[in-house]
């Protein structure tokens, strides 16, 4: 059986969090942003056409991406974003559907940020798992944990899908708006479900 549920979650919903206490109980994951990392690392895979397009300028000493340059780059020119994200997102999708397939245990879950957004997943995904957070709250850790300004988190959480239209996606959701201590009974309860409806499949 092969479930896939995707994952997701606004900006600092606590999606990573969520995503580890799934793992913690035998969970596979399947990260997009540890793959475009991994992608852009030294000797990644997508480093010869990153250099190749954007040059040097764009390559630290040790041959990863230069993210502060790149996330300028993209910020200023749409159509630099473009090039970065035709290069990225092939190479993306390739691994993750190589990944599924190589998938051991019965159900998969595959973490995407945008995963309401783009759209592009939710084809594979059988189930969606938003994790979810009041939006006082998600502004609260975003700057917290990033030191962004107010203006600069809120800016980017309006450019996300809203939470009402991020639920409207849901199957199923986990309420990361309290304590942590509040996630392993959900998560446990949700990771029990994903092994039945796998086996069901
Ligand atoms: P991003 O979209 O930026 O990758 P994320 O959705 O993966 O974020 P996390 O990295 O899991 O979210 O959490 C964001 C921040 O909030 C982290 O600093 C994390 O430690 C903290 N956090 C997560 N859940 C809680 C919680 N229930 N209570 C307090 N802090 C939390």
């Amino acid at each position: 059986a092969r479930l896939v549920v995707g994952l997701t979650g606004g900006i600092g919903s606590g999606k990573t969090t969520v995503a580890n206490a799934f793992g913690a109980l035998g969970a596979t994951l399947i990260d997009t942003d540890e793959i475009a990392r991994a992608l852009t690392a030294p000797d990644g895979e997508a480093m010869p056409r990153i250099a190749a397009d954007f040059g040097p300028g764009f390559i630290t000493q040790d041959g990863a991406m230069n993210r502060s340059a790149m996330r300028a780059r993209v910020f200023s020119d749409p159509a630099a974003k473009k090039r970065l994200e035709d290069i990225l997102h092939p190479m993306i999708r390739t691994a993750c559907q190589t990944a599924l397939q190589e998938l051991a245990g019965p159900y998969a879950l595959l973490i995407v940020p945008l995963l309401v957004e783009t759209g592009h997943y939710l084809p594979w995904c059988q189930r969606v798992l938003v994790v979810d957070c009041d939006e006082a709250t998600q502004l609260q850790r975003v700057m917290q944990r990033s030191g962004l300004s107010r203006t600069e988190a809120l800016k980017i959480i309006a450019s996300q899908a809203t939470r009402e239209a991020r639920l409207a996606a849901a199957d199923d959701v986990i309420d990361n708006s309290g304590s942590p201590l509040a996630l392993p009974a959900q998560v446990s309860l949700l990771h029990q479900r994903y092994i039945t409806a796998a086996r069901n499949l």
